[in-house]
């Protein structure tokens, strides 16, 4: 198997020879002028070393790499590179007896820029988030055949959301493998149950970033009156009621959210529990010393440098709001997920808003994304989950 070749300029190997994954347009010297999106390339620095391999694409990013050693992209490529995702996962007891849902892929943390598969108690949703894995879908599929075995019911393609606008027209959502025998997925996390409907839900039908810190929430729940905010399908608010809240209200803008978070509410058996179809900002104006405990996970306020400025005012407002209005001695988990926003500059917003909150404070914990999202040194832009629990006196 020959594939194209792409020379880059004199000092543009340094961070491929890094093992950062991605090669930007303005680095290549010498390209294939017939080169189509998502064709494999091979890389090879000015003095015509070998530095990789990946797909190739149009934009900004122009070769997205998948191998820094010479190898062929066909099936057992794929089955190679899925099984050591799926075996770190069993090696770390991510799937276990209490929880069967995990991300089983993601992208660049697992060595393959741009695929995302969820699995969903032997559902898989596969997510391409460029064309170049979109058209090696057969032997991803083919390799996650081989690598769950009996274990696999279906394999559902969602990636007609995450594709760029330019190929939205060939891609059709659909299955894969199998399908769903009946309308409902339902998964443990935890040991809590939920429904998921990766078909029509967001993203890929469910937030599995937040396992680790829906769990340590439930150590500050008991008998505390609980206010979980963007809630989608209810993941935190059902870890609260769980463990012993003596309150615990929803609030999402979509209805179709809510509809999610309360049949999830519903199958876990708990009857503590508010629905409000509102939007945030206006649910928070009349709430003071009403909550003990409030989780602030919203939407990524920022998706691109350019709205980074109008990101940090939005989550320093919510953050500022919660603190002023939290009852005493109260509990806050405030995230952000927006990938330009990092750690520190998220710290930074979080202390302003202590800061205009005129409270004091203590910091209890860290958070982050999961080992199922794994962030590795060399790349990382990969890591985009950051949290904090705040103690408000
Ligand atoms: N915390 C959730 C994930 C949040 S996703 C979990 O653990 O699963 C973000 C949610 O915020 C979406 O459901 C979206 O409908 C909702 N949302 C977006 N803007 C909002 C607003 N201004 N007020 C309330 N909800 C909002």
């Amino acid at each position: 198997m020959t594939y194209s070749q792409i020379i880059l300029n004199k000092g543009k190997e340094f961070s491929l020879l890094r093992f950062h994954p991605w090669v930007f347009s303005g680095a290549i010297a010498k390209k294939d002028q017939y080169l189509k999106e998502g064709d494999i390339v091979e890389v090879y620095s000015n003095k015509l070393e070998f530095l990789g391999m990946g797909y190739y694409a149009g934009g900004s990013i122009a070769v997205r790499i998948i191998s820094f050693k010479k190898t062929i992209i066909d099936e057992n490529f794929w089955f190679e590179k899925i099984n050591k995702a799926y075996q770190y996962r069993i090696q770390l007891n991510i799937l276990n007896e209490n929880t069967n849902v995990c991300r089983l892929f993601f992208g660049e943390g697992d060595g393959a820029p741009g695929l995302i598969l969820d699995y969903y108690d032997g559902h898989v949703v596969f997510q391409a988030h460029s064309w170049g894995v979109y058209i090696q879908k057969e032997n991803i599929s083919n390799a996650i055949i081989r690598v769950l075995g009996t274990e696999l019911k279906s394999i559902y393609d969602k990636s007609s959301e995450t594709i760029s606008k330019h190929f939205t027209e060939k891609t059709k959502n659909g299955f894969l493998f199998g399908s769903i025998e009946t309308e409902d997925v339902l998964v443990i996390e935890n040991n809590h149950v939920f429904k998921i409907d990766f078909i029509n839900g967001q993203k890929t039908g469910f937030f599995i970033d937040q396992r680790d810190n829906r769990k340590l929430l439930g150590k500050y729940c008991k008998n505390k009156s609980v206010l979980n905010t963007f809630s989608y399908t209810g993941g935190f608010s059902v870890y609260a009621s769980k463990s012993g809240a003596n309150t615990v209200d929803s609030v999402d803008v979509s209805q179709g959210a809510i509809n999610l978070c309360e049949e999830n509410i519903k199958i876990n058996d708990v009857h503590n529990h508010q629905c409000f179809v509102e939007d945030t900002f206006e649910f928070l104006k009349d709430k003071k010393n009403s909550y003990d405990v409030i989780i602030l996970d919203p939407p990524a306020f920022a998706k691109s440098r350019d709205s980074k400025h109008n990101a940090v005012t939005a989550y320093k407002r919510l953050n500022a709001t919660a603190i002023k209005l939290i009852k005493k001695n109260g509990i806050i988990f405030t995230f952000s997920c927006s990938g330009v926003i990092d750690k520190m500059l998220f710290y930074n917003t979080i202390t302003a808003a202590a800061i205009e909150a005129g409270r004091n404070i203590k910091i209890l914990h860290y958070l982050y994304q999961p080992a199922d999202h794994p962030v590795t040194p060399y790349f990382s832009e990969g890591e985009y989950l950051k949290g904090m629990v705040l103690w408000v006196e």
